[in-house]
């Protein structure tokens, strides 16, 4: 186990803390109970996220390496806490789509549950005073958020995320219907899969019932939402 300890607070999110610590190129998270949504005009906490989603992460990233896909997670530190390689986060989100719904839905019109015949991966410009708008490869390049090969890169990741996610999940009853992935620049130059991957940040639906057991369930003040992310918890950590 690490002996490194929380120095100064690095930055506050919306559902995190990061510190930094006495190693310059690793930092702990601290996850926190706050929920916001549609862009922090809705916000509300949800009691024991922060543990459930801290731990729902590492158990995913753990998945992903294991799948031979590089991640930020080093170990799990407390309950809340997780160490990470310290990343240059790249200025856009990831998101993957295997089902239509949430913005999707609304900007095509396309029926709510539409399968998709192969995954669609979008970018959005990570920028709250324009609401994350939704950019393509050029913008990135254009702006210099990314290079050609760090978009090919994150492109290629986030497929391989999702072939592994898909069915870890299905195995567990639960589909994967979307989710947003961050990158970051290692020390090295490489593109290292960041942030977390847990119902806040992900689309997960009972394959039977087509419950929703993510962070829906608090944007659209469906009640029972800790119960849901307690679910997912209960299902991910199934061998
Ligand atoms: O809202 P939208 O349908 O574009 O969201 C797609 C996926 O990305 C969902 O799983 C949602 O939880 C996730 N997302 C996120 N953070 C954002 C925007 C979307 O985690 N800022």
């Amino acid at each position: 186990m690490s002996q490194l300890t929380k120095k100064e607070v690095l930055t506050e999110g919306k559902a995190k803390k990061i510190y930094a610590t006495e190693d310059p190129d690793k930092v702990i998270f601290y996850f926190k109970d706050d929920a916001t949504a549609f862009n922090a005009k809705k916000r509300g906490t949800i009691v024991n996220k922060g543990i459930l989603n801290n731990r729902i992460s590492q158990r995913l990233f753990r998945l992903l390496e294991e799948n031979g896909i590089k991640t930020h997670f080093i170990e799990e530190l407390s309950e809340r806490e997780m160490l990470v390689h310290k990343v240059e986060i790249i200025p856009y989100e990831t998101v993957v789509r295997n089902l239509v719904t949430g913005s999707l839905r609304k900007r095509l019109d396309r029926p709510e549950g539409e399968e998709l015949s192969h995954p669609i991966v979008e970018y959005y410009y990570k920028c709250d005073r324009l609401d994350d708008p939704m950019i393509n490869d050029e913008h990135a390049i254009v702006f210099g958020w990314a290079t050609r090969e760090e978009l090919d890169s994150i492109h290629s990741q986030a497929l391989a995320v999702n072939d592994v996610l898909k069915k870890f999940m299905l195995e567990r009853g639960i589909l994967l219907v979307d989710f947003k992935l961050e990158f970051g620049r290692a020390r090295d130059g490489s593109v290292l899969l960041a942030d977390e991957i847990c119902p806040d940040t992900c689309r997960f639906w009972d394959v039977e019932t087509r419950e929703k057991l993510d962070k829906d369930r608090f944007r659209q003040d469906l009640g029972n939402v800790e119960g849901a992310y307690q679910e997912i918890m209960e299902r991910v950590s199934r061998a």
